[in-house]
């Protein structure tokens, strides 16, 4: 797909870079990504994606805006109390950006619609907040051959990583969290800008997967630290038993 001039004009920012250009501006139209979450993982991530002109992005989130949540979900107000999630984030993304199309599913996504609701997407991020989810996701990804980016985070505690079908979460984390659907945030808590850091690095991890900027990140967990502020980087191997995708 070509770029009009006010696309052009839009997005100078970003075409300027060597890294981007024009080719790189097409691939962020041509891409259709899926973020599940529109929490505060989703409150940086949707805003980066919507500017950055990703062509489509389909927000799935099946919970209403909670006041005790808005701590980490600059994407709403208090007065959004109540209402669908996955709908005011579609029109946060229509309002910031007319070239991105925004498709709303109020959806809790589990191992029975997920892949479902993930076909015809070229990358899914996950920014849920508890295991079940993440695994539900992982699995259906694998399933599909869509990459997925992963994003967690509660206390002062985040991790990102992209996931190309092998190793995949599953390989990650293992298969005792199948059952854990309770709220980590709620239980644990968590601190607002580090979930709004996490959500952001996971941004730019998908970014430059769907432009092709860098080195390919799979294989590698991002941890931060919200209290020492240190990043560092896990290599993943692949469980050869693993029950995604392993050869079990
Ligand atoms: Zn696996």
């Amino acid at each position: 797909m070509s770029l009009s001039d006010q696309e052009l004009e839009r997005y100078a920012r970003h075409i300027v870079l060597p890294q981007v250009g024009g080719a790189g501006q097409r691939k962020l139209k041509d891409a259709s990504v899926a973020v599940v979450g529109a929490g505060g993982i989703g409150s940086a991530v949707i805003p980066a994606l919507a500017g950055a002109g990703i062509g489509r992005l389909t927000i799935i989130d099946s919970d209403t805006v909670e006041i005790a949540n808005l701590h980490r979900q600059p994407l709403f107000a208090e007065a959004d109390a109540a209402k669908p999630k996955a709908q005011l984030a579609a029109g946060f993304i229509s309002r910031l950006n007319r070239f991105v199309e925004a498709d709303p599913m109020q959806e809790r996504i589990g191992h029975e619609n997920a892949s479902r609701l993930l076909t015809g997407h070229d990358l899914a991020i996950d920014g849920s907040d508890n295991f079940a989810t993440r695994l539900a996701v992982s699995d259906a990804c694998v399933g599909l051959g869509i990459p997925l980016v992963s994003a967690a985070a509660v206390q002062f505690q985040g991790q990102v990583g992209l996931f190309r079908s092998k190793p995949c979460y599953r390989c990650f984390v293992g298969d005792a969290f199948d059952a854990d659907d309770c709220d980590n945030c709620a239980e644990l808590g968590v601190l607002g800008a580090l979930t709004a850091t996490v959500g952001s690095f996971a941004a730019l991890l998908a970014i430059n997967t769907i432009v092709g900027i860098g080195d390919d990140e799979a294989r590698k967990v991002h941890i931060f630290d919200g209290e020492t502020l240190d990043w560092r980087a896990i290599r993943i191997p692949a469980d050869p038993g693993c029950r995604a995708c392993g050869s079990a």
